[in-house]
């Protein structure tokens, strides 16, 4: 894999950018795999990357029914940030924070990781009791997060409105500065890309159709629109999907789909600093690098699988995000989308073994999981290559839905990201 570095850059500048080779092959599948990851999406790829780096396990393929990163990689607002309630979910979103940090570097590919802050607004006394409860459990677990008055708020971010008359007035927010966005697609890329390089096989346009399983159980692979393909483990990392994937094997998860829905302004320059989101008006906006506003609402109420969703429910959020920020009424929509979510009951993600022998699954990240992308992928490769999970990833199992041991995310999950 040639090094992507400013000299590189210089070098094509002068021979008209013809040396640089394709990010990653496209080949048919073999026979059988070590590994079959189902989904390329950011999860997916990445368990993919760390199999090869971090366990030398190479004989790998990601199988994709679509494009890699077209899931809900390729269509999420990037928020990134780690301020959970539970200890559970502080290691873990915490772990993610820090490969974050370095993510980059690792995979020499700019995932243009950006710690610009993001800040939670209160509109009610509840608002502010759940946000200051979030604040000391989070500074017990050494995660950064502040209480702001709304006039530091509003230092921390201009554009916002804190006037006393307004219909969501703002009393205070949470503020974690380190949380902040990095760029979705290129973090799909990075991952298919190193591990390409590493031996990995990404096979596109390829629906998993069927997962086989021998007379003891155990998976033996799956069944794809391109032929059978063998396997000696299979992780499935569908988000939306993954209750189809896993009704193959015979199992049946305590996920709910809903699609989420997100849109763009026209672009125009700088002017937004960070990440706002308002859980209680079900908004919450950024800036990104091109200059599009990119604002998100909440999830539809009734479950789906169309990538659309109702209007009325970005309506809404336009109401409220020209509430809190009058500066954008006259702004102009460009265009927005859809993605289909995978919803626990208490909001927190499965990643985990399964009672199928060889079977692994890695999902329930709702509205969420963009940031946690490398901490996910890094403690399911883990889980895959041992057959055990990583400390970090060991709370968040299947059998917590039956014994009661459930990480109630939902105040920190909400509407928001
Ligand atoms: C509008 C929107 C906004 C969001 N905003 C945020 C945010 O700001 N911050 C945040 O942290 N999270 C956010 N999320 C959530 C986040 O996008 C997801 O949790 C995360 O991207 C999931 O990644 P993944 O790799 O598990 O799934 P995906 O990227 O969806 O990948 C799963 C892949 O599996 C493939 N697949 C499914 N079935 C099959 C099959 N049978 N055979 C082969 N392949 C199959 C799909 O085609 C897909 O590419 C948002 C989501 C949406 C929809």
């Amino acid at each position: 894999m040639r090094k992507y570095s400013v000299f590189a850059v210089a070098r094509e500048a002068l021979r008209g950018h013809t040396g640089w080779e394709k990010q990653w092959t496209s080949p048919e599948p073999r026979k059988e795999y070590d590994v079959i990851i189902i989904g390329a999406g950011g999860h997916g790829l990445g368990t993919a990357y760390y199999l090869a780096k971090e366990y030398g396990i190479t004989n790998v393929a990601v199988i994709e029914r679509g494009w890699l990163g077209g899931g809900n990689t390729g269509r999420n607002t990037t928020i990134i940030r780690s301020n959970y309630l539970y200890d559970e979910s502080a290691a873990l979103y915490n772990h993610a924070l820090k490969l974050w940090d370095n993510l980059s570097q690792d995979m020499n590919y700019n995932v243009m990781y950006s710690p610009r802050g993001v800040m939670m607004l209160a509109h009610n006394i509840h608002d502010e009791q759940v946000f200051k409860r979030h604040i000391h459990s989070n500074r017990l677990n050494g995660v950064d997060n502040e209480w702001l008055t709304p006039e530091q708020a509003k230092d921390y971010c201009p554009p916002l409105n804190i006037s006393k008359g307004a219909r969501y007035p703002v009393i205070g927010a949470a503020l974690q500065r380190k949380g902040g966005t990095a760029r979705h697609d290129a973090v799909a890329w990075g991952y298919a890309r190193g591990a390409s390089a590493r031996g990995v096989h990404i096979i596109q346009n390829c629906e998993v159709t069927g997962i086989t399983r021998g007379p003891d159980g155990r998976v033996t692979g799956v069944e794809t629109t391109k032929g059978s393909i063998g396997a000696k483990k299979v992780g499935v990392v569908a988000a939306g999907h993954t209750s189809v994937v896993m009704q193959m094997a015979g199992l049946k998860l305590p996920l709910v789909s809903y699609p989420l829905q997100a849109l763009v302004s026209e672009p125009i320059k700088p002017i937004f600093p960070c990440v706002v989101m308002s859980n209680t008006v079900h908004a919450y906006i950024s800036q990104s690098d091109k200059g599009e506003l990119v604002i998100g609402a909440g999830t539809d109420q009734y479950a789906s699988y169309s990538q659309t969703g109702g209007l009325h429910i970005i309506n809404h959020t336009l109401d409220a995000i020209c509430e809190m920020f009058p500066i954008f009424t006259r702004m102009k929509m460009m265009r927005s989308w859809g993605g289909i979510v995978d919803v626990t009951p208490d909001r927190s993600p499965i990643i985990a073994k399964t009672p199928v022998p060889g079977l692994f699954v890695n999902c329930g990240w709702g509205t969420g999981g963009f940031k946690a992308t490398p901490g996910s992928a890094h403690v399911f490769a883990h889980t895959i290559a041992r057959d055990e999970p990583h400390p970090i990833n060991a709370p968040f199992t299947l059998e917590r839905f039956r014994n009661g041991r459930l990480i109630d995310e939902a105040a920190a999950a909400a509407v928001a990201h």
